[in-house]
Formats: structure tokens, C-alpha cells, sequence
């Protein structure tokens, strides 16, 4: 049982204003005042015209969150965890592309938030935290940035497990989009391990933050995102994502063997808990990725060899938890209620 509403928005329900995230660097000053000044005059067919121009955006430069690798990552670890009961469930529910593989619609979610039909789900993805607290808040920070409660990436997941415990229902029964529900909490469940998504409002959780990595000028958040990961498959994997996949569930079976069980379990009892998820994540945020990476520096060897082992636990509990969660919801008698 837990104390927040299930917020109910698999339903198209708000337009936002520009969702920042989705920048691959900051928007210069000038692209910024130039956004403010177009929106609101903005018509329904600017929206779609912008969506797709960003879709097209998005697959020139590849930007994405917990890039696509990240997300691939952490559902493939879940997978490898799922009881069978989970993995029969999960199969049923993926759309017929997946091929039985929920690995392959982990950034499903990333796909869909520049089109006009899913802008609402944008502020689902992360959630801002106040400047340097270094903690984080269900009640003071859950909101989309209109202040709309519960839409963040934690309230997110609430929802969406929410909706999936109907699946022990009959299919006549069913509310919602089970499918689409299954893909949006297996992405949220990896965007919530990231630090950076639950960063600092203020820099937009690293969003506006410019620095050098290595010799290519990107921003703070990106690095998380697919920076880190990228260069790992590069120096350590032979540009492999099944070696370092293999490489993360060693470790998973050894080294954090202790750990794994405290990572699986609710505080509360609950089948979901993501409130402790967002608290390490900006805990992780201004220890390791705020630090030393300040506006204009170059991130070198010094900073990707120091936080990468930070990358890979993040993965790592990001599937363990993915896959217990999924575990507890398709139980024949999940403790989940309905609200
Ligand atoms: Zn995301």
C-alpha cells in the first residue's frame, strides 16, 4: 500500500510548454527567448510541424535518455530476474515488434515524447529537485513544471504499476493500455536510477551545464546519459553491449550478491518504491556527477574512470528492481492496491 494517488494519464491530458530535455545541449539564450515568444500563438498544426522536426532531430544526433544502450541494459538484466509467472505476463503484453523481447521497447518511451499525441508524458521522465539540497521530496517535488502533482518520473512509476496489477483481471476488465503500461514503467524504472533525472532544477538537472567531453562539447546530462556508457563499450568491452550486459550480471551474482535482496526489497512492503530510487539518485547527483563539472570544464580519464563503477551499480539495481517489481505486480496475489 502506498499513500500517493495514482495519477491516471494514459489518456492525452495536458499540453506543456517545450520540454527541455530533450535538448543535446543547452539552448542557447536566443533559442530560448525565441520558444518563449512563438508559444503561445502556437496552433495545434506548429505542434506537430515542431514534434516531427524534433523526431527528425532526435534521430540525426541521437539524443536520448539513459541513452538507448542504458535502457537496453537494465531490461536485459530484468529480464534474466523475471519468475515465471512475470515473464509469461511480460510476454503477453509486448507489442508484436518486441518479439517476445522487452529489451527492444525499453526506449519506447524516449521514441514517442517528441510526437504531438505524447508530449503530455515528457515531465514523466525525471524529476527536479531544489538547488544543491542534495535530497529529494515525493510532496514538495513530484509536479510537472505547470505544477501539476504527481507527474514526474516517481509518480510515474506509481501509475503505471498501478494499472498493470489489473492484469490479473480479465481482459474485458482491463482500463488502461497494459502494453503501453509495461513500457513506460520499464523505462522510468532506468530513468530514475540515473542521477541526472533527479538532479537540480536549476541547471535542469545538468541540462545547461556545457562541458568538454574529452574533445566533443555536450552537456552534464548527456554525459550520464550516453556519454559514459558509450566510451565503457568503447576502452573496455570492444564496443560489445552483450560483454558488458554479461559483465554487470557478474557482478550481480558476485560482488553485490550481499546487496541484491536490499536493493529488491520495499522499505515499506510495497510492490513499488521509487521515492528511495530518486533520493540515491540525487544523493549520486551532487557527489559524483556535479562535482568537478562545472560550466566550460573538459571531463577527462580523472572523471569517467571515477564515476563509470557509479554507471554500471546504477544499471544494475535499475534491471534488479525492474525485475522484482515486475515480479511482485504479476505475483498470483500482488500486495499492490488500487486506488
Ligand atoms: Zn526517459
Amino acid at each position: 500500500m502506498y499513500n500517493h494517488k495514482a495519477p491516471e494519464y494514459s489518456i492525452q491530458t495536458r499540453i506543456n510548454p517545450i520540454n527541455r530535455r530533450i535538448l543535446p545541449n543547452a539552448p542557447s539564450q536566443n533559442e530560448k527567448s525565441e520558444k518563449a515568444r512563438i508559444l503561445p500563438g502556437m496552433t495545434r498544426f506548429a505542434f506537430f510541424v515542431i514534434g516531427k522536426a524534433l523526431v527528425l532531430l532526435h534521430l540525426l544526433v541521437g539524443i536520448q535518455a539513459w541513452g538507448k544502450e542504458g535502457h537496453y541494459v537494465i531490461c536485459k538484466i530484468a529480464e534474466g530476474l523475471l519468475t515465471k509467472d512475470a515473464t509469461a505476463a511480460v510476454k503477453m503484453l509486448l507489442p508484436d515488434t518486441a518479439e517476445g523481447d522487452l529489451a527492444a521497447v525499453c526506449s519506447w518511451a524516449d521514441e514517442i515524447r517528441f510526437y504531438y499525441k505524447w508530449r503530455w508524458s515528457s515531465p514523466l521522465h525525471y524529476v527536479d529537485t531544489p538547488d544543491f539540497k542534495c535530497n529529494y521530496d515525493y510532496s514538495r517535488d513530484c509536479h510537472d513544471p505547470a505544477g501539476n502533482r504527481d507527474r514526474c518520473v516517481s509518480g510515474a512509476i506509481y501509475n503505471y504499476s498501478t494499472q498493470l496489477v489489473s492484469y490479473q483481471e480479465s481482459k474485458d476488465e482491463w482500463k488502461y493500455n497494459l502494453t503501453e503500461a509495461l513500457m513506460f514503467l520499464s523505462h522510468f524504472i532506468g530513468d530514475i536510477h540515473q542521477p541526472l533525472h533527479v538532479g537540480f532544477l536549476g541547471d535542469e538537472g545538468g541540462n545547461t551545464i556545457i562541458v568538454r567531453w574529452y574533445r566533443r562539447k555536450t552537456n552534464l546530462h548527456h554525459v550520464w546519459d550516453t556519454m559514459i556508457i558509450e566510451s565503457a563499450l568503447k576502452k573496455f568491452y570492444d564496443s560489445d553491449l552483450d560483454s558488458m550486459i554479461r559483465s554487470i550480471q557478474n557482478n550481480i551474482l558476485e560482488g553485490w550478491s550481499e546487496d541484491i535482496p536490499l536493493w529488491e526489497n520495499c522499505v515499506t512492503n510495497c510492490t513499488v518504491c521509487p521515492d528511495p530510487y530518486a533520493s540515491e539518485s540525487v544523493r549520486l547527483a551532487c557527489k559524483f556527477a556535479y562535482r568537478n563539472a562545472t560550466p566550460g570544464v573538459t571531463l577527462t580519464d580523472d572523471y569517467f574512470l571515477t564515476r563509470l563503477p557509479i554507471v554500471e551499480k546504477r544499471l544494475a539495481q535499475g534491471g534488479v528492481r525492474l525485475a522484482a517489481t515486475l515480479n511482485r505486480i504479476f505475483a498470483p496475489h500482488p500486495l499492490i492496491s488500487q486506488e
